[in-house]
């Protein structure tokens, strides 16, 4: 019998009353390896009514008591980090080695929600009148959703509950249904970790959970991570019902090349945050934009580099990339290589018709390189989000800026270069939120914020670091005197002194 993926409500695996079925894939066979349960409005309220019922009581909670529970959290995630790992691929599809670095920056963030006793400590200003004392806190919102994507089923998820459930917060989070098994895993161990019923839930299902979710009047705030459209979407439909929301959307990462550039370096640099976890990273560098007139020497480098590859089922530790998610997605990514072809980039290397030998059921896509990309064509304009890197020429570092800035999407870039005063200038007047400096992928630490510009987020609070505290916490600010005497009647508007 296929195993079914049930949700996580109250503390307990939960089937729902919903009868609706998803299938999961393994994507490097192609089978149905599970099946998940699909929420209807009813399965949602369950979760919600679970979250609100544990909610007062965990808001009492001491912070002593938030963070022994977190630390435990911690040591049991570092514990299975190889289950969890085993669980990202077996439904993601990315090679182990990455699965469990996935689940380690997911930890960063647990790490950075053990001490949040320091990070929620509000201001104090003493005696700004006679007698008067002024302070801040921050205090939870209550229940709070997190809507996350397929393309980490681990980290994502942990970008979100561990800071808002360290901050008094209850959680129901609403995993994708492509890799449902780890979210449901994690909500376990943290109750094995101690965490009170309710506290954590899990809903499994598609847009019916995310649409009942953000209409629900029980929910204060939403964290969304997925498409833009869906994250347009989210942040118009929960903000509409009067909700706080931070959507994150999708991405057009750029990495631009200066000529001074040490070309090796930006050439394994490329080909690794290009084609790592195939192309199914919101931070992947998606075109390379080659400065001046070492184009070609860089692209060669590249196309040498991406011929090496080796790819294949996550499981085997030759692989170096997976397939991708499902058949849908590698079809929708040769549609794409189609298009560039017809509109005329060059294919330098085709990753069409590949099949991992003994594999030929997985979703595959060998690695795929194109030159001589317009700002005009398909390949260049949207996120393809599989192996796919195309190389844009520009003239200048001018024409180089003008082109990320010009894209819709302000999610990551990176610039590699040798001159300390390009690299300033690129840093200061780039319109994206996440910029490396000779670094391809610039994910943050727990302790910054992750974070795009434009069509990249909706909303104006990024994830973790002291942006997500802010996030799941409002603010109070309060005037405090204690007289020794009354004051009299005074109708003026209060002058200090
Ligand atoms: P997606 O937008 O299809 O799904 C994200 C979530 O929204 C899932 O939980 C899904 O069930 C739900 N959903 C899907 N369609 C919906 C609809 N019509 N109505 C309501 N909810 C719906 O994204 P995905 O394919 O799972 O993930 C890949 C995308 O996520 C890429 O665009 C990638 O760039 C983006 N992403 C962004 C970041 C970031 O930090 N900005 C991080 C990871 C992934």
């Amino acid at each position: 019998m296929t195993e079914l993926v049930q949700h996580w409500i109250d503390g307990a695996r939960a089937p729902g009353v919903s009868r609706r079925r998803g299938d999961v894939f393994q994507p490097a066979t192609g089978e149905v390896a599970r099946q998940v349960v699909l929420a209807g409005q009813s399965d949602v309220d369950a979760a919600v009514a679970s979250a609100v019922k544990a909610s007062r009581d965990w808001a009492e909670s001491s912070l002593s008591q938030r963070t022994k529970i977190m630390f435990a959290f911690r040591q049991l995630v570092a514990d299975h980090r190889d289950e969890l790992a085993g669980l990202i691929t077996a439904e993601h599809g990315k090679v182990l080695g990455d699965a469990a670095g996935e689940v380690q920056r997911g930890l960063e963030v647990v790490e950075f929600a053990c001490g949040i006793a320091q990070v929620l400590k509000g201001e104090r200003s003493e005696q700004v009148s006679r007698g008067i004392d002024a302070y801040s806190l921050r205090q939870p919102l209550g229940v709070v959703a997190g809507i996350t994507p397929f393309n980490f089923p681990v980290m994502v998820p942990m970008w979100m509950f561990p800071v808002a459930i360290a901050c008094g917060n209850t959680f129901v989070l609403k995993p994708s249904d492509r890799d449902p098994s780890a979210s449901v895993r994690l909500a376990e161990l943290f109750a094995e970790a101690g965490l009170p019923p309710g506290v954590l839930n899990v809903v499994q299902g598609d847009a019916e959970a995310v649409n009942a979710l953000l209409a629900h009047p029980d929910v204060a705030g939403v964290s969304f991570v997925g498409s833009t459209p869906i994250a347009r979407h989210v942040y118009e439909t929960a903000t509409a019902a009067g909700k706080r929301v931070q959507a994150l959307g999708g991405a057009k990462n750029h990495m631009v090349v200066l000529p001074d550039a040490d070309l090796d370096g930006a050439a394994d640099a490329a080909v690794s945050a290009g084609y790592g976890s195939a192309g199914e990273r919101c931070m992947a560098i998606s075109v390379v934009v080659a400065v001046g007139d070492t184009g070609d020497e860089l692209v060669e480098a590249i196309a040498e580099r991406t011929r090496l590859l080796k790819t294949g089922p996550g499981t085997d530790e030759a692989s170096q990339m997976g397939p991708v998610v499902t058949a849908a997605a590698r079809d929708r990514v040769m549609s794409y290589v189609d298009a560039g072809e017809a509109a005329g980039a060059k294919l330098v290397v085709d990753g069409r018709g590949f099949a991992s030998e003994g594999h030929d059921g997985g979703f595959w896509v060998g690695p795929t390189l194109f030159d001589h990309v317009t700002p005009e064509m398909s390949v260049y304009t949207d996120e393809i989000f599989g192996p796919v890197l195309a190389v844009v020429r520009a003239d200048s570092f001018e024409a180089a800026l003008e082109l990320v800035n010009a894209n819709p999407y302000g999610n990551g870039t990176a610039i590699f270069t040798a001159d300390g005063l390009a690299a300033r200038e690129f840093e200061r007047r780039v319109t994206v939120g996440m910029v490396g400096i000779n670094v391809p992928i610039p994910v943050p630490m727990a302790y910054y914020s992750f974070g795009g510009w434009k069509d990249s987020l909706f909303g104006d609070t990024h994830v973790h670091g002291a942006e997500g505290v802010r996030f799941y916490t409002r603010a109070k600010a309060v005037t405090s005197r204690w007289p020794r005497q009354a004051h009299g009647v005074d109708l003026g508007f209060p002058a200090h002194g």
